[in-house]
């Protein structure tokens, strides 16, 4: 599969899942514009792999879930990189806590990271895939947005949503050549899964058939797929990266 003359955009690209993605963009060939909202020197650090395999990427700070940061950052980079090709919304947090504990703030602002970035950054780049008549854009989602989790009302309710959006975007899309599937990963060795108590990651290995964590790389072997040409005649699909976890 390649990338070849492609410009990819990958919020929340600074590490974990987002950063392998880029970086398997790079390596196939494709321009990556990276995206963080705190980790600087993440970011800086993707640019530089990237770089030293001599393809372009730039890492803009944004904050994804704010509509002015967005509109900057999609049009600095189609000022840099002169189009989008693929669009990955990748970039997401969780603050978990039990329903009857969880403050409206909590819920807001998982829901705006997660859910209305992917609002923001789609609508920001689909007039220019619209022109340009093709387009690939891979939303990342979750297990637990299809079977739900104790302690993640607000992470389940935004990656469900997320679902919704994709197969809705799909549909208004899809007549203008551009495809837009999910990515559902399980239990993917990052940040955002590391502080977990090791009680919760026994439980949850235990449930998983291929008897192993994955890793950000089986993500991005999939995201990587979707972006490149050999998914042409797929858009709408929810696709599962979790060892067999839910089936
Ligand atoms: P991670 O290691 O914590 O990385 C999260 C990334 O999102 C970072 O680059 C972070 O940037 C960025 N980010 C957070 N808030 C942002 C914001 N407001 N604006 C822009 N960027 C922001 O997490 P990960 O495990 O790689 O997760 C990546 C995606 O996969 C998320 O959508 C997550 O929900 C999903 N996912 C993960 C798992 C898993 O098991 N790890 C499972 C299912 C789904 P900064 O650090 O620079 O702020």
């Amino acid at each position: 599969m390649n990338l070849n003359g492609k410009v990819a955009v990958v919020t929340g690209s600074s590490k974990g899942i987002g950063a392998a993605i880029a970086l398997a963009y790079a390596k196939a060939g494709a321009e990556v514009a990276i995206n963080y909202n705190r980790d600087k020197a993440g970011a800086e650090e993707i640019v530089r792999k990237i770089q030293a395999m001599g393809h372009k990427a730039k890492a803009y700070q944004a904050d994804v879930s704010n509509p002015d940061q967005v509109k900057e950052f999609i049009d600095a980079v189609m000022n840099d990189f002169g189009k989008i090709d693929i669009l990955v919304n990748n970039a997401g947090i969780t603050r978990d806590t039990l329903l009857v504990r969880m403050k409206e703030e909590d819920w807001d602002r998982v829901m705006d990271v997660n859910l209305k970035s992917m609002f923001l950054c789609t609508k920001a780049v689909a007039k220019a895939m619209i022109k340009q008549r093709s387009g690939k854009i891979i939303n990342i989602t979750s297990v637990v947005g299809l079977i739900g989790n104790p302690g993640q009302a607000n992470y389940t309710a935004a990656k469900a949503g997320v679902i919704g959006f994709t197969k809705t975007v799909a549909k208004e899309l899809g007549p203008r050549g551009i495809q837009v599937n999910a990515i559902a990963p399980g239990f993917i060795i990052s940040q955002m899964t590391e502080s977990l108590p090791e009680k919760v990651k026994e439980k949850m290995l235990s449930s998983i058939p291929l008897g192993r964590f994955g890793k950000p790389e089986d993500v991005a072997d999939l995201a990587l797929f979707l972006a490149s040409d050999k998914s042409d005649y797929i858009t709408g699909q929810v696709f599962n990266v979790d060892g067999g976890m839910v089936m």
